[in-house]
């Protein structure tokens, strides 16, 4: 086998933002990283560097307003932003440096450096809205780094979303953009109730919006077909240069949140697929950024199976 050629973004550094006994918990990251050692994946790879985001970088999504808030709350020592997201008095330290390593994985692969890179960061950040962190998310690590491509003179990227849950942070921040595709696969009806098929984007970016709605049990088949049927056609048509994987699996079988069934192997082929749609669309240029998962022993065998078809790939 040749030298893998996947960068990681991997820290234990993301262990801290400590939500004790919440779901979304500093566990999913020690699941990941052991299940990357025993696989012997954590050796050999190009490295990437990073610093926490800047405000600069943070505020081409977020309102300023919001992340003056999060500071502010960080210095009281914490808080709820809602009833199912937690703002310990590090939270924002660890939210800029999963936003930061996003970016630096988007500077690593127009740079050349890499040619995909996986950010195995959290807090996750699809919910993450312009205006307001919810739903475990503080900052939009995906839609920072979008934007940080867009800013970097990429003309269009895509983002493709296969968390359980829809990610309306980031169809919300792109709506009306039409550089950037945002394609959503998500159990309906369910957390957060958006994500309908008739939300298609709005004004120059209309069509530019794709939400494939899914009912519980849907399971493998459904996802394949979306992927195949519906998002490979519509980035076919789009033309990304480079392609962005919100990489959530909560639409595990086993996933305690969820009910959508799809399996180990579903993901395989998921991840299969996005890697074909690279190569052919955008010279392989792919970036995976960890969104959901909370059954921590699968969450940490689809990131390993996934880093390894990244690995295999041309
Ligand atoms: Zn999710």
């Amino acid at each position: 086998m040749s030298q893998p050629r996947t960068a990681l973004c991997h820290s234990l550094a993301f262990t801290g933002h400590d939500t004790g006994g919440h779901p979304e918990n500093p566990s999913r990251i020690r699941a990941i990283d052991r299940e990357l050692h025993d696989r012997e994946l954590l050796t050999g790879r190009p490295e990437i560097a990073w610093e926490s985001a800047t405000d600069e970088m943070v505020t081409r999504v977020h309102d300023p307003g919001y992340l003056a808030s999060l500071r502010q709350i960080t210095r009281a020592g914490g808080g709820m932003l809602d009833p199912d997201t937690i703002v310990r008095p590090d939270s924002l330290e660890v939210a800029l440096s999963a936003a930061g390593a996003a970016v630096a994985a988007v500077d690593a692969v127009l740079d050349g450096r890499v040619i995909r890179a996986f950010v195995l960061s959290r807090p996750p950040g699809h919910h993450a809205l312009p205006g307001r962190g919810m739903g475990f998310c503080l900052l939009n690590n995906v839609a920072i780094a979008a934007a940080h491509a867009r800013a970097r003179g990429v003309e269009r990227v895509a983002i493709v979303d296969w968390d359980v849950h829809h990610g309306n942070g980031t169809e919300a921040t792109f709506l009306d953009d039409p550089a950037v595709f945002y394609a959503s696969t998500h159990q309906a009806p369910f957390y957060p109730f958006t994500g309908f098929a008739s939300e298609r984007g709005r004004a120059a970016g209309m069509g530019a919006t794709l939400n494939i709605p899914l009912e519980a049990g849907s399971g493998d088949a459904a996802l394949l077909r979306a992927m195949t049927g519906q998002i490979a056609p519509a980035l076919e048509e789009f033309g990304p240069e480079l392609i962005f994987v919100s990489a959530g699996y909560d639409a595990h079988r086993n996933d305690p949140l969820a009910m959508l069934e799809a399996t180990d192997e579903g993901f395989r082929i998921l991840t299969q697929a996005v890697i074909d749609l690279a190569d052919d669309l955008c010279d392989g240029r792919l970036i995976f950024v960890l969104e959901g998962g909370y059954d921590p022993p699968a969450l940490a065998r689809c990131v390993a199976d996934a880093i390894e078809l990244l690995d295999m790939a041309e």
